[in-house]
């Protein structure tokens, strides 16, 4: 190989309880060539959850430390606690040609867009959203005020998404890696991709 090609980061993010984490650990259950960065948290670890595995568990004021070293690619504060990815795996993973996977919430997500715009980003819709396109579209008059007070809070969930490359519907969380696996394979074949590896082959070859 006379180059190594970078690897694609993955930022799957999506509004708070719309099921991110699950789905995430269904996807790294399969057969995955992903690297999933764990984050870094301040809140207190829930039983079952493993240092290092789930999240790196850190005080409040090691974790300030850390965004003072600008050693985290995004952080946010979350209910009362911080959450952030730590920069170093990330960037050697995709020097190293690797995949990268975060799964982090929309703050976060919007940070790592202005550092790393070639990333993809993936926002996991809640199935609510869709039922009401569905009510919507098949009633045709849909007046009831509990639809107009959804649909305004609808709003916000659909506002969000503009920042994003692709839109999985969490309706069952084994569509949505199967949407997910799909989407890195379609990335992979991105015409721009592939067609700057070539040109870097010709560089090379004919330097
Ligand atoms: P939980 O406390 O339930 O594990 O996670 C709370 C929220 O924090 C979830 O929406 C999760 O996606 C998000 N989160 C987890 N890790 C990170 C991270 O590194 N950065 C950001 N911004 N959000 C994160």
């Amino acid at each position: 190989m006379l180059f190594k090609q970078k690897g694609i980061l993955f930022v799957l993010s999506g509004p708070s309880g719309v099921g991110k984490g699950t789905v995430r650990k269904a996807l790294f259950k399969k057969n995955t060539s992903l690297k999933y960065s764990t984050s870094m948290t301040t809140r207190p670890m829930r039983p079952g959850e493993q240092e290092g595995v789930d999240y790196f568990y850190r005080s409040k004021e090691a974790f300030e430390q850390m965004i003072e070293n600008n050693q985290l690619l995004e952080h946010a504060e979350y209910v009362g606690n911080y959450y952030g990815t730590p920069r170093e795996y990330v960037e050697q993973q995709l020097e190293e040609g690797n995949d990268v996977f975060l799964e982090i919430e929309v703050q976060g997500a919007l940070q790592v867009k202005v550092n790393f715009p070639e990333g993809v980003f993936i926002f996991l819709s809640p199935p609510s959203l869709e039922e009401l396109k569905n009510r919507i579209v098949s009633r045709g008059t849909e007046t009831e005020s509990l639809v107009i007070n959804r649909l305004n809070a609808a709003k916000e969930e659909i506002d969000m998404m503009d920042a994003y490359d692709y839109v999985v519907v969490n309706d069952r969380v084994d569509h949505a890696v199967e949407n997910i696996q799909a989407i890195v394979k379609s990335e992979h074949c991105k015409r721009e991709r592939v067609a700057s590896e070539y040109k870097k082959i010709l560089e090379v070859s004919q330097s």
